[in-house]
């Protein structure tokens, strides 16, 4: 029996913005479980549902210890009945029915392995589990019609599950430099998302391209796809146009986190380490010869990988700013998805503020706030400054 006179009790703000969250979270066995179930719900069309789990188990990586009892998360916000069963199960019996139940369950099995192809989403993933097709087997067999993403995701789907490392994710970003500045000298570029918060690893590797003059950056795009399909780089690759200036007069769209960048999602051709030196980046005509040819799929569906293959493929997110946007754009692709989140909350609900990756909209005095730098946009928002590291929400 605890004294509850010895219980630690936790305080926490509500808006994730507010607090500081590391990768050091003291109650991964809480957050995982409620992830899951956010992943679950998300997964089935219960974004609602989704998005209070992902606050609930953020709540709970902000926690500077471990929870030993049900009695010291009282007062602490965005925890809901529902998430607060799931963790007293947890706490009193070692794990959640609940969560257990998920896990095990044939629908959510199947929506997890449809849904790591990438190019496949949850409706996707919905339409060909009623057609009874529940494996990445079943799938090959259906003869359903795939998509170019799809199929190159099938086709690289074991790499594409193996989590990317830091030391991956630096490779590419010393070719995507050679690239940029090959095709426009003087452009820059920086890594984003979970890497710029200092994950070590990672389900894709992101980067946002600028150049210090406006204007300059104006279909750099295609030019640095080109460059790199030409150096056999790229295993695929959409690139989605700049669609910002339809909607320049309009304020910035809190609601949805849509953005209108010029960007590319690609997947990398990425020599091994031992194959990669500290400049060399090309694969020779050779190389990429037998590569292809090994990497073809055939009717049986991909080869399984041989120890002959001195490649892997990585999923990397290119995106292109303006140097007037760069700010937003830089805080709005750094994430975390739940941190970005609870920002343009924060703007809209307690500031009348509309935050996009674009711009900063105050519509009390209906005008854009311009900033250089994220800290001027965290004042904007009248914010302590929140550091990449500390954006783990
Ligand atoms: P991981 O290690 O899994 O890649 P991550 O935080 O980098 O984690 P990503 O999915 O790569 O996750 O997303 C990185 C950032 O880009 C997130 O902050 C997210 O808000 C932003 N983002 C992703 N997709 C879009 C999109 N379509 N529009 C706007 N922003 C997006
Ligand atoms: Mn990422
Ligand atoms: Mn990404």
């Amino acid at each position: 029996q605890i004294d509850e006179a010895e219980v630690v009790a936790f305080s926490v703000p509500s808006y994730a913005c507010l607090r500081r969250t590391t990768l050091d979270n003291h109650n991964p066995v809480l957050t995982d479980a409620l992830s899951l179930l956010a992943e679950n719900a998300e997964l089935s069309d219960e974004d609602g549902r989704g998005v209070a789990f992902r606050r609930a188990a953020a709540v709970l990586k902000a926690l500077p210890e471990p929870v030993t009892g049900v009695t010291q998360l009282r007062g602490l916000p965005c925890l809901g009945g529902h998430s607060l069963r799931v963790i007293r199960d947890i706490l009193e019996n070692g794990a959640s029915s609940e969560v257990e139940f998920t896990k095990q369950s044939e629908r959510f099995k199947a929506l997890k392995v449809l849904t790591d192809i990438f190019g496949v989403g949850a409706k996707t993933a919905e339409r060909w589990i009623r057609d009874g097709i529940h494996s990445l087997h079943q799938l090959q067999e259906s003869g359903q019609t795939l998509n170019r993403a799809q199929q190159a995701g099938l086709e690289h789907y074991d790499d594409l599950k193996q989590p990317v490392t830091k030391a991956e994710a630096d490779a590419i970003g010393e070719i995507v430099e050679e690239a940029v500045v090959s095709v426009l000298p003087g452009a820059q570029i920086t890594l984003i998302g979970g890497f710029r918060r200092g994950k070590l690893t990672g389900h894709d590797v992101d980067f946002l391209i600028t150049h210090p003059e406006e204007g300059r950056e104006v279909g750099l795009m295609p030019k640095v796809v080109s460059w790199l399909e030409s150096q056999g780089f790229l295993l695929y690759q959409k690139t989605t146009r700049n669609s910002y200036l339809e909607a320049k007069d309009g304020p910035a769209r809190p609601a949805s986190n849509m953005d209108r960048f010029e960007r590319c999602f690609s997947i990398f051709k990425l020599a091994d380490a031992e194959k990669r030196g500290t400049k060399q980046t090309e694969n020779t005509p050779e190389d990429t010869c037998r590569l292809a040819a090994h990497s073809q799929v055939t009717d049986e569906g991909p080869k399984p990988a041989s120890g002959h293959r001195r490649w892997r493929a990585v999923r990397v997110d290119l995106v292109v700013s303006p140097i007037s946007q760069f700010a937003f754009a830089l805080l709005g692709w750094t994430g975390s998805k739940l941190f970005e989140r609870e920002l343009r909350r924060w703007a809209g609900h307690e500031k009348a503020m509309s935050l996009s990756s674009h711009a900063l909209y105050d519509n009390k005095q209906g005008r854009y706030l311009k900033a250089t730098s994220e800290e001027e946009i965290f004042t904007y928002l009248g914010l302590e400054y929140i550091p990449p590291s500390e954006r783990n929400a």
